[in-house]
């Protein structure tokens, strides 16, 4: 399987299978300090792209042997709403998905396209990233190309969630020292009452970042928490795991790391001790990478 990976149990999400737009790499018009992939330059759009025929192919093969996960969710190793052939794809999806959820992760930059939000009202969850208000901190933090600005970002998302009737999510990602400020905070929250998202995450820098960025403290999350108590509030916790029990064999995590870096404690959530200790073999061989994230070990493979 090429486009597909998991499905893995999120917390947030419950099982979601997740498609990935851009496979082979990172295709992005940011470059976030805390991005989970190699640092890389933004671009764009998507120089190389999947045929929405062999996405759903995939998907399809997928639903005959395994029960229908709650999410399917579109995501890339990139931007996935650079993908030009979005709209296509998500009305396939829609054709097939029975009972599951259709979710997008977004970090925003096009939401103000009209193009884009016809498309994206198809979906029941769209999650979108917003990490500051000012340009300033925008800038700083998410490193888009040039002509994005975070104030098409607010408004985009204003304009779309008067129509969208889904789940609109709202993720802020504090990065300390950098977006981790109370004025900071105080206008996400004004912005966030005029957006009226359904639930709002706050976390922080967890997987090994693109960039030398830190994590606050759990206790400080809770702290700017306290700014965002009118909304739906989600804290990420870095000790809380994102997946539980899947019994996932050895390829399905080499998958998955493809994607994104493995903490230990994931690792074990994820599988048997078996297949865990041939993915630690391979990182003894230094087939995969081992590094340590704010007291946290974690596994990549890049
Ligand atoms: S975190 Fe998401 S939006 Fe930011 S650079 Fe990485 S892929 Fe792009």
């Amino acid at each position: 399987m090429k486009y597909i990976f998991g499905a893995v149990n999120s917390r947030r999400f419950g099982a979601s299978l997740g498609i990935d737009l851009s496979p082979d790499f990172k295709q992005c018009n940011f470059d976030c300090l805390y991005c989970e992939l190699d640092k890389a330059k933004p671009v764009s759009k998507m120089i190389d792209e999947p045929n929405p025929e062999d996405i759903v192919e995939e998907v399809k093969e997928y639903l005959k042997k395994h029960n229908y996960p709650d999410v399917i969710t579109i995501t890339a190793n990139g931007e996935p709403t650079l993908y030009s052939q979005l709209n296509k794809l998500i009305e396939l999806l829609n054709s097939l998905k029975g009972k599951s959820k259709l979710l997008i992760l977004t970090n925003g930059s096009t939401i103000h396209r009209e193009d884009i939000q016809e498309a994206l009202l198809k979906l029941d969850m769209v999650k979108v990233s917003l990490d500051a208000v000012s340009e300033k901190i925008f800038k700083k933090v998410d490193r888009p190309i040039q002509n994005i600005s975070v104030k098409n970002v607010i408004d985009g998302l204003i304009e779309f969630r008067k129509k969208f009737k889904g789940e609109l999510i709202i993720e802020i990602l504090v990065v300390k020292n950098v977006n981790d400020t109370e004025e900071n905070m105080l206008e996400l929250r004004d912005v966030l009452r005029l957006i009226k998202p359904d639930r709002v995450d706050l976390g922080t820098v967890d997987r090994p970042p693109a960039y030398r960025v830190e994590p606050v403290s759990d206790e400080k999350l809770l702290e700017l928490g306290e700014f965002l108590k009118d909304f739906n509030l989600n804290i990420l916790f870095r000790r809380n795991l994102d997946f539980s029990n899947l019994n996932l064999e050895e390829d399905e995590i080499l998958e998955i790391l493809k994607r994104r870096p493995l903490s230990i404690d994931d690792l074990t959530e994820l599988t048997d001790s078996i297949t865990k200790e041939k993915i630690l073999d391979r990182v003894y061989k230094n087939e995969l990478k081992l590094v340590n994230v704010g007291g946290r070990d974690y596994i990549l493979n890049r």
